[in-house]
């Protein structure tokens, strides 16, 4: 409380994300970012943009961007939006897409900034428990609603919908925006971006942040009917003409063009994810079925906030969250196989200790 701050400030609850450590030594295996470099090609296209250029502006459309994504996933540039990392994109979807008189729905369990954008713009929302078994039961959202929103697949579970469930949730919901957050899809889930030509109700968002190795960029994007699109342009050209720089456009243009390095490096996190799902099987723990790249597992014997802070001892950093159903889980991502092999040793000693 503050006697400056303004009410809506008063009245907020941040987002808290995972810890970033000063401290480079440590297996990070807490916020899932790619183990492996970005692209390198993406790499010399940035270099190239640190010249005296800088002194301008850039494009406040970004539209090599949003034709090369256009190109890639086979829609029209008027289909595409583009923000400064998905979060962005995910703001300006809550304010100009999600907010309406009726409540808005998400899964109780699901990406936590979520009621934090509902907190920021007075958006009511209701929560939808997942079943027992941590899915989404698309049953569930056939209720009179605003809009819903839920990721695939869903961040902490990993757990993915296949296509066809998300067109039926689609068919049940005509009169309200749908949309489908894909951070993780490109490691195992099939995009909702086919399905955006015949429901002009769905908007499909993504980041380059995960499975293309540049969290550090911030890029994200959209892709959805044209008059989605302009809802979200309008309320961007309302906030700040330009959220992506120079660098952010010519690093995520040749990431996109890059699609042998991309098709390697996730094959590469998924390979990982199988072998490592197995090992901790082993020890006794329950993991989750991922198409993410991270494993969501729980261990009868231990309890979760001991382990991570046994792990932390060993510097391993794994994300614990306090919250609700969830709170004898830990969110492990996937790390490269040396810091997978440091984890499973790690574990074992704590076991057996
Ligand atoms: C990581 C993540 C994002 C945010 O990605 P950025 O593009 O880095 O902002 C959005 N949604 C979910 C579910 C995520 O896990």
């Amino acid at each position: 409380m503050n006697r400056f701050w303004s009410s809506v400030v008063q009245n907020l609850t941040p987002y808290v994300p995972g810890e970033q450590p000063k401290q480079s030594d440590l297996v990070k295996l807490n916020t899932n970012e790619n183990p492996y470099p970005p692209s390198p090609r993406a790499l010399q296209a940035m270099a190239k943009e640190a010249t005296e250029t800088l002194r301008l502006y850039p494009d406040p459309n970004a539209d090599r961007l949003k034709q090369t994504l256009a190109d890639y996933y086979r829609v029209t540039p008027q289909q595409v939006f583009v923000g400064n990392g998905s979060d962005e994109v995910l703001a300006h979807t809550f304010l100009g897409l999600l907010k309406h008189d009726l409540p808005l729905l998400f899964p109780d369990i699901s990406y936590s900034f979520y009621p934090v954008y509902c907190g920021l713009y007075d958006i009511d929302y209701r929560m939808i428990p997942l079943n027992e078994q941590f899915e989404i039961e698309p049953a569930d959202y056939a209720v009179p609603n605003g809009a819903i929103i839920f990721p695939n697949p869903n961040a902490p579970t990993g757990r993915v919908l296949p296509l066809s469930v998300i067109e039926s949730m689609l068919k049940q919901n005509r009169e309200s925006v749908v949309v489908v957050d894909e951070a993780y899809i490109d490691f195992g889930g099939e995009s909702a971006i086919a399905l955006v030509d015949q429901y002009p109700n769905l908007l499909v968002i993504q980041t380059l942040s995960k499975s293309r190795s540049l969290a550090g960029l911030r890029v994200g994007f959209a892709v959805g009917n044209a008059e989605l699109i302009e809802a979200l342009e309008r309320v961007k050209n309302s906030f700040n003409s330009y959220p992506l720089d120079r660098f952010a456009i010519s690093g995520a243009v040749a990431a996109f063009e890059d699609q042998t390095y991309f098709a390697e490096s996730c094959q590469r996190v998924i390979a990982t994810r199988g072998f490592l799902a197995e090992r901790l099987n082993q020890m006794g723990f329950q993991v989750l079925p991922s198409a993410a790249n991270f494993l969501f597992v729980t261990h009868p014997d231990w309890d979760a906030a001991e382990l991570a802070a046994r792990l932390r001892e060993q510097a391993i950093i794994v994300r614990h969250f306090k919250q609700a159903r969830i709170e004898q889980f830990l969110r492990v991502t996937i790390g490269t196989d040396e810091q997978t092999q440091r984890l499973l040793d790690a574990l074992g000693s704590i076991l057996n200790s």
